[in-house]
């Protein structure tokens, strides 16, 4: 439930709808917002008797979120969120992210040379997972604290933001020290102790979709996050399981633009883990931007063909050159851009 203050409403008032929602025995949020404040009403599971909110003075209306998930709710906030990291990068709003890297970090010298390459290219935000998961225990698990160091280290020297997946609650606190944001992956969309954790970790959290998830457990999945008070989230769409098996998964597109219309989190696009085919990733990157998405992570590594984990899926590097001029140019026909490129922030940065 939301209180929606009257935009003359005194500091007083606000604090007396915080008190009475406190007194009703639930949490209250106050949401100060451009147009007006609201105060979310959090902690019941059903029906709120709004009677005693509807009356106090400075309020305008009484709003019931009509859905489970609440935070996350467009009802709840009707602007976009705009996730900033360090380096500048916005995730929402009119920009398209890009995120890319290989799918592992796999040694000190991999990763530079992808990391330089990219950022030359025009991507803001490096991926690499040092920390896997593996279908079997037998694949490369990554190399954990020493792919963290190597992540760091790349980040030091192109300016490019890091995000890298926590496999478990135990990872969250190394992930949250060397990452800008903590990448929750499909396997672990509904691990609850894990959300919370990381939405306690104050770090933005990349939560991508279930491979069997709807995205109404997709939302509620965010809403963990939000409701540990971290409202730098980001949703992204990595293809669901079907029936066919052409490609490794299938890339719900549609889900863009529904979580837009139910949600202000931004959502970004994995065609890579989407597909599973390196020939199909660059349309369906164009696609995931075309129906709307916030941004896209995408598999690329300099030598695919040695890759420790899904080379079949990553781009060599000139391909990904290319798909970022493609990009360009469809965010334009939206009346959008493409995060400017970091040219030169290293140099900045290591000078200041
Ligand atoms: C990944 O991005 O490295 C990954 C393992 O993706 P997902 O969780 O979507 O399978
Ligand atoms: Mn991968």
């Amino acid at each position: 439930m939301l209180v929606v203050m009257k935009q003359s409403a005194t500091e007083e008032e606000i604090g007396r709808v915080v008190e009475q929602i406190r007194v009703m025995g639930y949490d209250a949020r106050p949401i100060p917002g451009h147009q007006r404040t609201a105060v979310g009403l959090i902690g019941n599971d059903g029906r709120v008797d709004s009677a005693r909110l509807e009356g106090l003075s400075g309020v305008l209306e009484v709003i019931v979120v009509s859905h489970p998930y609440k935070q996350v709710s467009r009802e709840w906030r009707e602007e976009d969120t705009i996730v900033t990291l360090a380096n500048g990068t916005r995730i929402g709003g009119s920009e398209i992210a890009l995120m890319a890297g290989p799918c592992a970090v796999e040694s000190r010298e991999q990763i530079l040379e992808t990391a330089h390459a990219l950022q030359a290219m025009g991507a803001t935000i490096l991926r690499g997972g040092a920390f896997k998961p593996r279908s079997s225990p037998y694949s490369f698990q990554g190399l954990g604290l020493e792919g963290l160091r190597y992540l760091a280290e790349a980040r030091e020297a192109t300016g490019m933001a890091v995000v890298t997946e926590a496999l478990g609650t135990e990872d969250v606190e190394v992930v949250a020290e060397y990452a800008d944001i903590i990448q929750i992956g499909a396997r672990n969309m509904q691990n609850y102790a894990l959300l919370r954790k990381a939405g306690q970790s104050g770090k933005p959290v990349l939560l991508k979709r279930g491979m069997s998830a709807t995205i109404k457990e997709l939302l509620l999945s965010a809403e963990y996050l939000l409701a540990e008070g971290n409202d730098q989230v980001i949703l992204c769409e990595r293809g669901v399981r079907s029936f066919d098996t052409h490609t490794r998964n299938l890339l719900d597109l549609t889900a863009i633009p529904v979580v837009k219309s139910l949600s202000h989190l931004p959502i970004i696009a994995d065609p890579s883990h989407g597909t599973g085919i390196r020939a199909k990733v660059t349309p369906m990157a164009r696609a995931a931007v075309a129906a709307g998405a916030d941004g896209l992570m995408i598999e690329v590594h300099p030598r695919p063909e040695e890759a420790l984990s899904d080379g079949a899926q990553s781009l060599y590097l000139p391909q990904f050159g290319d798909l970022m001029d493609q990009i360009r140019h469809i965010a334009r026909a939206l009346d959008r851009h493409v995060v400017p490129s970091l040219h030169g922030t290293a140099s900045a940065i290591s000078a200041s």
